[in-house]
This record gives structure tokens, C-alpha cells and sequence, in this order.
């Protein structure tokens, strides 16, 4: 039930992929490194008693006693080792397998035993049976047996702890190793993950910029001898997937030098104070390497603007972001190193990054227009073998919007389906299929709707794309859908003619009624609502409220824009501060209010003018469940409506 237009999707907010800082993987990390502590030290303590059994020590008996024993035959084996003695016992029985009793016993401080065993009157005789072994008491086992208790636990612990500090660090060394992941580095030498320029379609004014970073990577002398100032940052801005990590990796294919590429919400993410040492080691390494670029994607999980006053997690950001800058200021003009960041943000970037002598160098990256579109297909198409049908051009003509990351999946989507259906090569009809699946995710045939929701739906739908076709500022009606499909339960695909940069007054009121139409139909029609239009009263109402309070297009609350172009963030300032009094935002609700009722208002008018038309779509559409365009202008025309054409809509603008 949902109405496509993608042609907004570059006025709609890019979505903030950043995240909370200080909610990342370190306190996991940090409880599972407790626990594995733990773990080791519970299993030391029980090596350690197994090895050295506390409990059944040998029965200590006195030196009379052992003369008796002697005396009376019943010991085997006298070993002495210093003062301590230990007695083995002969044997009481005759099953060789009980142990043989053990006894121990103390003679006196530097007395031999045999002079002390005469003393207590031990016959020689007696003494004779007894095997007395003399160990030398100064020896390393002696030392060791009296020691060992001690020392190794001692030592055990001493390991442990080196080994977690070994860990600890390995964290902050792991940015200068090459394999682990952390700072990826793209050696000039690593033809197979060589980017260039021939790689990245389109963005022809981007590219432009960057040559000129090219030239001088390449060739810096030319450039220092004249005293050319270099830019030390470049910033690459657009919305996600227009190519700008491509782009970056390009600018190092071309000039063929060492790209080391990490990732904003890498720094944040382990423990306090990585993310800074993780910046110096980066720079480090890149100076090593000059000349070099180091890429810092989605800088802005780092860089937004600073004392949002969120506690701890921040700290770290703010460090990271810190040492960052002090890096950037402390280079040399012939450093021959270049820092390239890319974010979707740049309305959040804190102010200092952007100051110059920092990332002073912005460069925009645009969504590509139908040509750049084109071009982007084509550098997608290697690789692919085409049947004769495919037309490149007519697929850029009905993606607006589509950013390259976007067309690459539709290209791939579109192998993936013949592969599937077991075709030798990828058709139109694939590539048509796919443009659908990439925008609003693959048909949900199972789901399956009853007779009464699929009159609904239809009826939904119809309402929508009837309203389209009679009010003059809504695009034309490209195809209408009731197989379900991601999210969506039914679609009416909308796709102006031409790519359009901005938009007007009458087009957004144009497109609020549309998203009414549905919400319209089902009330007049049932007599009842569903939830289906919730989605679609969702769109249109917070379309209702930018135009109020970003676009000044409310004749009663004036040129005042009551909101900034990233709205009213929880980072940036604070939670409950408000640009305006209640008093306002009580007219703003009204103003909206005035918006959306006028705009129902108006689709109704439509709906009951055209009723005939109406029902004429929505039974094609439960017969049929998709009309394409043309289909859909014959109905049109039938029923008396004129369809829309090009020149009309030029025309009006
Ligand atoms: P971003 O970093 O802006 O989000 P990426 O550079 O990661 O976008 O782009 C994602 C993918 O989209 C690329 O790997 C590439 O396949 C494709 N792509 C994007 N823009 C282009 C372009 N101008 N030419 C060719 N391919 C592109
Ligand atoms: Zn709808
Ligand atoms: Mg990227």
C-alpha cells in the first residue's frame, strides 16, 4: 500500500547510520575477558591442588618412635634429606599392590642419624636391616620440593597476567597489522584490488576535483617547487552508495600509492583510549608509506560536533576525534600524505574538522542522473552476457533515484533471476523484474489475500493511482501492483519523466493528496478503514509537517525555517531544547492539520467525480493484480480521462 517515488529519496534525510557511542562491542568484550579470567584462575587452583595434595600429608611421628620401630623391624627405608627424614614401612601385607606406609619424622639439628638412633638404643643389628639413603640436602630438588609451593602459583599468575596484558595491547597493535581487519591497507602493488577511475562511472565534476590529488601524488614535486599548497584533507559527501568509498580507493589505484582505509565506528569501538593511539599508529604507518592516503569512511561516527554532553561513551569519540586534528595539523606541507574522509552526514560534522588546513577540500557526490545511470550499468554489465533485447538505456530511464550501489544489485539481481530460471544470458524482462525487487525488496507470493483484502487492496490502489492521474503536479502512474512485496501489501509505482532536483509547492501538495487516495477510497468505498493506509498517513503527514516547518511553505507560519536539515538531533543539542514556544508548535500542528484535510478533501472530490474510472481499474487489477502503464492509460482513456503526457508536465514548470 505503498506509493513509490523515489525521486525524494535525495530530499529525505539520509539516515544516520552511526551509532551510540560507547555502546559498542567493548563492554562485551570487557565481561567476557572477566569471565575467561575467572575461568583460569579457578583452573589454576585446581592444578595446582591436584599437584600438590594438602591434605594427606604423611603421619608425623617422633624420633622414639622411629628408634622402636627400627628396633622392633618393622621399617624398610630411612631417606634423609637435611633434618627431614622419611620412613618406609615394611610392608603388612602380602598383596603387592597396597602402598607401602610412609611416615616422616625429624632427627636433630646436625646430629648424624645413626649417632642419634644409638642414643636411643638402637641395636646395630637392628640398624643393619634398615636401608638409610643420605640425599644431599644443599641439591636443586631439595630447594625445588620447599619452593615450589610458593613459586608456582607465583609464576602461573605472572603468565596470566602477561598474557592479558598481551591482549589488551594487541588491540591497539592490531591497526598496524596488516591482515587483521582493523586499518585495511591496499598495497600499490595488489593489482586485483586496484581501482581506477575507469571503475567509477559518472561523477564526472568529483573525479575532475580529484585528478588534481592525483597529479600531485604522482608527481609532487612539480606542485612543491612552486609553491603550491596541497589540501591535506578532501571530503567526499553524499548519500550512502554513490560511490564514495570507490572513489577513494580510485584516487590511490590511479596514482598508484598505499591506501589505508578504516572506518569511523572502528575507532569508537574498543576500549578508552584505542581509538586515539589507533589514529596515531594509522598516521604513522601512512608516513612510512608516503606517499599515501589514508581513507576515513563514515567519519562522522567520530566527527560530529562536540559537548553533546552524552557521559563516558563520548570521551572516547571526542579523543579519537581530537587526535585526528592534532594528526592533520602536525603534517608537514611535504608529508605527500592526503587523509580522505566520506560521510552522508556533513550537516553533523563538528565544525573543527572542516576548518582549513583540515578537510577544507569538500567534493559532492550527486545520485547519478539517467546518463551517469547508463554509464553505471555499463561498467556493471562486464562480465555478464546479454541477450539481444537488453536495453541499457530504457533501465536508466525507470530508475530514479537508484544510487550506483543500487544499480549494482539491480544488475546483479537480474543475473541471479536468469541463473535461476536457468538462462544462458540476462534478458530485459530480468532487468525490469529487478529494478522492483531492489526498490522495495523481492514479491511475496505466498502471501496470500483473501477475496475481501484483495478488493480492498485493489480498490487502495486504484484510489491512488487515479488521484495521480488527475491532479497535474503528481507523476504519472508507471505500473499499479497487488502482490505484496517487502513490506508493502500493494504498490502504485510512480516515476516522473525527468530526473528533478527541485521540487515545488504544488508538487508536494499534488503528492500528499496522492498518498490520501488510498485513505479516501477505502472509507467511501467499504465504508470502513484498515490499516493499510497507515504508511501512507505516515509519508504524507511528516511530508505536511518539512513543508510547514523547513520549506516555509505555510502562508500562515511564514519564510521561517523552525528546523535545521538534520532536525532536532539528541546529539547535537540537547534533548528537550526547542527553537520555538509551545504557542508555535501548537500552529505549526495546526497548519499541518489545515494540510492534510484540504489535501483529503481534494482526493475525495476525485474519487467521487471519477467513480466509474475507479471501479473500472480496481476490478482490472483483482482480475489482472499488476496493469503497467499502458494498459492503465487505455483504462484511462475508456472512462474519458485524458492520460498525462511529457510536454504537459513541462509545460507546467
Ligand atoms: P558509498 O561509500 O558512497 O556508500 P560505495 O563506494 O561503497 O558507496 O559504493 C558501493 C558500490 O556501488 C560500489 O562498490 C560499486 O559497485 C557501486 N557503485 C557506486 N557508485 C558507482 C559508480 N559511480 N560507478 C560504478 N559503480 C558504482
Ligand atoms: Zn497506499
Ligand atoms: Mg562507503
Amino acid at each position: 500500500m505503498d506509493i513509490l517515488k523515489r525521486k525524494k529519496s535525495s530530499n529525505r534525510k539520509i539516515p544516520n547510520k552511526s551509532r551510540i557511542p560507547g555502546f559498542g562491542g567493548s563492554p562485551m568484550n570487557l565481561f567476557t575477558k572477566i569471565a575467561n579470567a575467572i575461568l583460569i584462575i579457578l583452573f589454576i587452583s585446581v592444578a595446582y591442588s591436584m599437584i600438590f595434595p594438602g591434605g594427606d600429608k604423611p603421619e608425623q611421628i617422633s624420633l622414639s618412635q622411629l628408634s622402636n620401630d627400627i628396633s622392633s623391624g618393622l621399617v624398610q627405608k630411612v631417606e634423609v634429606k637435611g633434618d627431614a627424614l622419611t620412613i618406609t614401612y615394611n610392608s603388612t601385607s602380602t598383596a603387592t599392590s597396597t602402598p607401602l606406609l610412609i611416615k616422616e619424622s625429624k632427627k636433630e639439628e646436625g646430629v648424624a642419624l645413626t649417632q642419634s638412633l644409638a642414643n636411643y638404643k638402637v641395636s646395630e643389628e637392628a640398624l643393619s636391616k634398615v636401608n638409610i639413603d643420605i640425599g644431599s640436602d644443599t641439591g636443586f630438588s631439595y630447594w625445588f620440593m620447599n619452593l615450589a609451593p610458593f613459586l608456582i602459583p607465583i609464576l602461573l599468575i605472572g603468565i596470566f597476567i602477561w598474557m592479558l596484558t598481551r591482549q589488551m595491547k594487541g588491540a591497539g597493535v592490531q591497526a598496524m597489522s596488516f591482515g587483521q581487519s582493523k586499518a585495511r591497507i591496499i598495497l600499490p602493488t595488489d593489482k586485483k584490488q586496484r581501482v581506477t577511475f575507469a571503475d567509477v562511472a559518472g561523477s564526472k565534476e568529483a573525479k575532475e576535483e580529484l585528478a588534481e590529488v592525483v597529479d600531485f601524488l604522482k608527481n609532487p614535486k612539480k606542485f612543491l617547487d612552486i609553491g603550491a599548497k596541497i589540501p591535506k584533507g578532501i571530503l567526499l559527501m553524499g548519500a550512502p552508495g554513490t560511490g564514495k568509498t570507490l572513489l577513494a580507493r580510485a584516487v590511490a589505484g590511479e596514482a598508484g600509492v598505499a591506501f589505508f582505509s578504516i572506518s569511523g565506528s572502528e575507532f569508537v569501538e574498543m576500549f578508552v583510549g584505542i581509538g586515539a593511539s589507533r589514529v596515531r599508529d594509522l598516521f604513522k604507518m601512512a608516513k612510512n608509506a608516503a606517499p599515501s592516503i589514508i581513507f576515513i569512511d563514515e567519519i562522522d561516527a567520530v566527527g560530529r560536533v562536540r559537548g553533546g554532553g552524552m557521559g563516558g561513551g563520548n570521551d572516547e569519540r571526542e579523543q579519537t576525534l581530537n587526535q585526528i586534528l592534532v594528526e592533520m595539523d602536525g603534517f608537514e606541507q611535504n608529508e605527500k600524505v592526503i587523509v580522505m574522509a566520506a560521510t552522508n552526514r556533513p550537516d553533523v560534522l563538528d565544525p573543527a574538522l572542516l576548518r582549513p588546513g583540515r578537510f577544507d577540500r569538500r567534493v559532492i557526490i550527486d545520485l547519478p542522473d539517467r546518463n551517469d545511470r547508463e554509464a553505471i550499468l555499463k561498467v556493471h554489465s562486464k562480465e555478464k552476457p546479454f541477450a539481444e533485447d537488453v536495453n541499457l538505456r530504457t533501465i536508466a530511464e525507470r530508475t530514479p533515484g537508484f544510487s550506483g550501489a543500487d544499480l549494482f544489485s539491480l544488475m546483479n539481481e537480474g543475473a541471479i533471476l536468469a541463473a535461476r530460471e536457468g538462462r544462458q544470458k540476462v534478458s530485459q524482462f530480468d532487468l525490469i523484474r529487478s529494478i522492483e525487487k531492489v526498490m522495495m525488496g523481492p514479491e511475496r507470493k505466498s502471501h496470500l489475500l483473501s477475496t475481501k483484502e484483495k478488493e480492498i487492496t485493489a480498490y487502495h490502489e486504484a484510489g491512488h493511482a487515479l488521484v495521480s492521474s488527475l491532479l497535474p503536479y503528481a507523476d504519472p502512474v508507471h505500473k499499479i501492483s497487488i502482490i505484496a512485496r517487502g513490506r508493502a501489501g500493494g504498490y502504485t509505482l510512480h516515476l516522473p519523466f525527468e530526473d528533478r532536483r527541485l521540487q515545488s509547492k504544488k508538487e508536494f501538495l499534488d503528492d500528499i493528496a496522492v498518498s490520501l487516495g488510498g485513505y479516501v477510497t477505502e472509507k467511501m468505498v467499504f465504508h470502513d478503514l484498515t490499516t493499510g493506509p497507515s504508511n501512507d498517513l505516515q509519508v504524507s503527514t511528516a511530508l505536511a509537517r518539512d513543508m510547514v516547518t523547513k520549506y516555509g511553505m505555510s502562508e500562515k507560519m511564514g519564510p521561517i525555517a523552525f528546523e535545521g536539515e538534520g532536525g532536532r538531533t539528541m546529539f547535537g543539542r540537547g534533548v528537550n531544547d526547542k527553537e520555538y514556544s509551545d504557542k508555535i508548535n501548537a500552529e505549526i500542528d495546526a497548519e499541518v492539520y489545515d494540510i492534510m484535510n484540504g489535501n483529503m478533501k481534494r482526493a475525495e472530490k476525485i474519487i467521487t467525480d471519477h467513480k466509474k474510472a475507479l471501479n473500472a481499474i480496481a476490478k482490472r487489477l483483482i482480475e489482472t493484480e499488476t496493469i503497467e502503464r499502458e494498459e492503465f492509460e487505455k483504462l484511462l482513456v475508456a472512462n474519458g480521462i485524458v492520460p498525462k503526457k511529457k510536454e504537459d508536465i513541462e509545460h507546467q514548470s
